[in-house]
């Protein structure tokens, strides 16, 4: 680590430096991707940690996934500021939350709702309402924008009048499955996702006492991504700052794509309005990616409209020329996926690390035709915005003899001579048939293998930060709790491998190559997106997307399904004017350098299974070869957002846990 507090500046443009080292006062850095608002407020916390002037634990950097919060307390660690909190509104809420419920309420919190979905239907149930999986999730949708704008559900019919909002439906009725589903939640004493924020405001401003506790211990405040911060969040860092001026936000409006969840850039926009002595800094130079992903990047935004595009800044490229962007069209999704697959090998073969490689999609019902392909090519991937990881049955059995070994098995003749955490994992892993050779093959029986291997490297990684950072060796117990942070953070261990990933959440992140895929008409923008504030929205998710590459940039889009399907899909809209051969109003133009790639149909080679065939929308057992292939029924929508889908699979494993018994 440098020695001294301005070896931590180098580095750093100045624009850079004037973050960094404005310590007093209110700081807004207004500015594009990849211009390194994340490197500047690191860098800016190391600088004022190693100068004296912040103490580390009264410094509270907020980030948007526990993924960016661990990389900011990597980054810290390595230019000698360790001791920062990183975390997310949420993890920094949860705990403080659970400190103070003693006090402020007395007894212990009570625990955190698992199966929202199937609370809701049971809430709409008792109101007589029967909803289809479409109508329970706009439901949810209202629910939890009324909590996040906190609008209780008796004002939830004035409140939504008043918004450009259009109500789903009946909202007098939205209002009494809304009051329903906060009384069964009272009743059987649980929380959700929203009540951890608004318990948190709520303790905060009733008792005095402890604001003036937690603003004892934070005098410093850091937001990244602020241009996602919902109502609720804004409220609660207004709450932790006080009357103090110690606030330092980032972002850039024209990422803004959580505002499904009630987010808005305004809170970015009006931050100047707000604080009139604030230091306003924008950065203008992208250190990420080359001329030519720049370009694009900008192109696309030269057509955008709303607030945010009003506030858009060019974006120039400090990066050396690099490719061209390629825009690939295939006949049939089956053959994108394969495509993809065959240039991703391409470029691994060529010297890319797996690692630096990403395909990113519109929601997560589309990873798995790629998970398929990356079999077939023999190409290790990793799910990013992995809920799935701690949902796999494998990984829930062993938290359960972890968890169990942790309490009760110290002693246990199983963790004899096991000295350090990894190999107590291992050890108690073991006990349950895990080998530290991965079987031989591949199939259901090496993804548990795999997944039990990845908690192991967790335990290492563990282990050796600690050690890093001077701190006794960890625990059981420690390991358990970190395993429950990330469950509770849907977060899963990272393995070397290509991501695969949704748009939303890649955000922040970035790769050598990026595969934007399936950039058709109804999936970019997504069906649903339908009034003008939305497709902005979408286009903005598909800037976010672009501008993850800092070399390689791949859009691709198929114009049919299936093989041999109608046809008749288009490319999206947002291409307009960007792809070779066509104008901003969609029609033909002269052509223009480079061209539209052909990709090649899909090859007749078998395809490797695991296990039977299930659409992956309603989990029903599949035989039709083409929708074998597409591994979803012909009249499942294909539309529903990434969360949706989550919540429909929480949703059909209750069912058909309460349909076996
Ligand atoms: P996003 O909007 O996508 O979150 P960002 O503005 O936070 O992007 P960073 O992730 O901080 O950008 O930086 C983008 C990349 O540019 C990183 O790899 C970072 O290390 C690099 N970078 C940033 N600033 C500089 C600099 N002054 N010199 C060299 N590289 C830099
Ligand atoms: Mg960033």
């Amino acid at each position: 680590p440098p020695r001294d507090a301005d070896a931590v500046l180098e580095g750093l443009d100045p624009e850079q430096r004037e973050v960094a080292t404005a310590l007093h006062g209110p700081v807004c850095v207004l500015a594009g991707a990849g211009t390194g608002k994340t490197r500047a407020i690191t860098h800016r916390i190391a600088y004022g940690v190693r100068a004296g002037i912040l103490p580390p634990a009264s410094v509270l950097a907020v980030t948007f996934t526990s993924r960016a919060a661990g990389e900011m307390r990597g980054r810290l660690r390595q230019l000698g500021a360790s001791g920062v909190q990183a975390r997310t509104f949420h993890s920094a809420a949860l705990r403080q939350l659970q400190f103070f419920w003693p006090r402020a309420v007395g007894g212990e919190l009570p625990r955190l709702l698992e199966r929202k979905v199937q609370l809701v239907a049971e809430a709409a149930a008792r109101c007589r309402l029967r909803l289809d999986r479409n109508e329970l999730r706009d439901l949810i949708g209202e629910i939890e924008w009324s909590k996040v704008t906190q609008t209780v559900p008796e004002d939830y019919p004035a409140v939504v009048a008043k918004t450009t909002r259009v109500p789903p439906r009946d909202p007098a009725e939205t209002a009494r499955v809304f009051g329903m589903y906060e009384q069964l939640k009272r009743d059987r004493s649980v929380i959700d996702f929203e009540d951890v924020l608004l318990l948190t405001v709520g303790v905060l401003q009733d008792r005095p006492d402890i604001a003036d506790t937690v603003r004892g211990q934070y005098q410093h405040f850091v937001v990244d991504e602020y241009q996602d911060v919902s109502p609720l969040q804004q409220r609660l860092l207004e709450l932790w700052v006080g009357d103090r001026q110690n606030l330092c936000v980032v972002g850039d409006a024209s990422q803004t794509i959580y505002s499904f969840t009630g987010a808005t850039p305004d809170h970015l926009l009006d931050f100047r309005t707000r604080h009139p002595d604030s230091t306003v800094v924008k950065l203008v130079r992208d250190y990420r990616s080359t001329p030519q992903v720049v370009h694009l990047a900008n192109g696309l935004l030269s057509q955008a409209t709303g607030r945010a595009a009003e506030h858009r800044l060019e974006l120039v490229s400090q990066r050396e020329a690099g490719p061209e962007p390629a825009y690939v069209e295939y006949a049939d999704e089956p053959s994108e996926a394969e495509g993809t697959a065959r240039r991703i090998r391409e470029l691994i073969d060529s010297g890319v690390p797996a690692s630096e490689i990403a395909v990113l999609y519109r929601i997560n019902a589309q990873s798995e035709i790629y998970e398929q392909a990356l079999v077939d090519a023999d190409v290790p991937y990793q799910l990013r915005g992995a809920e799935r990881f701690f949902e796999r049955p494998e990984v829930r059995e062993a938290g359960v003899a972890l968890r169990s070994a942790a309490r009760f098995g110290e002693n246990d003749s199983l963790l004899d001579g096991a000295a350090d955490l990894p190999s107590q994992v291992r050890a108690v892993l073991s006990g349950s048939g895990w080998t530290p050779e991965p079987p031989a093959g591949s199939g259901a029986v090496r993804d548990r293998w795999e997944s039990l291997a990845a908690l192991v490297r967790l335990a290492e990684s563990l282990a050796a930060s600690r050690s890093a950072a001077g701190k006794e060796a960890p625990t059981l117990g420690d390991f358990v709790a970190e395993l429950d942070e990330r469950a509770n953070a849907q977060h899963a261990p990272t393995v070397e491998g290509v991501t695969l990933a949704s748009l939303h959440s890649a955000k922040g992140l970035e790769w050598d190559a990026v595969f934007l895929t399936g950039l058709t008409e109804g999936m970019m923008p997504i069906t649903h997106a339908k009034t003008d504030a939305q497709v902005e929205e979408e286009r903005r998710l598909l800037y976010v997307g672009v501008t993850r590459a800092r070399l390689h940039l791949t859009l691709s889009w198929a114009l049919s399904r299936s093989p041999g399907g109608r046809g008749g899909r288009r490319p999206s809209r947002f291409l307009n004017g960007l792809r070779p051969g066509t104008s901003a109003t969609g029609t033909r133009g002269s052509g223009g350098p480079g061209g539209i790639e052909r990709g090649r149909s899909g090859g007749s080679r078998a395809r490797k299974r695991r296990g039977p065939v299930q659409c992956r929308v309603c989990g029903r057992s599949l035989t039709d070869p083409g929708e074998m292939k597409l591994m979803r029924c012909e009249d499942c929508p294909s539309d529903m957002d990434e969360q949706l889908y989550e919540r429909l699979r929480e949703w059909r494993s209750e069912q058909a846990k309460q349909l076996g018994q």
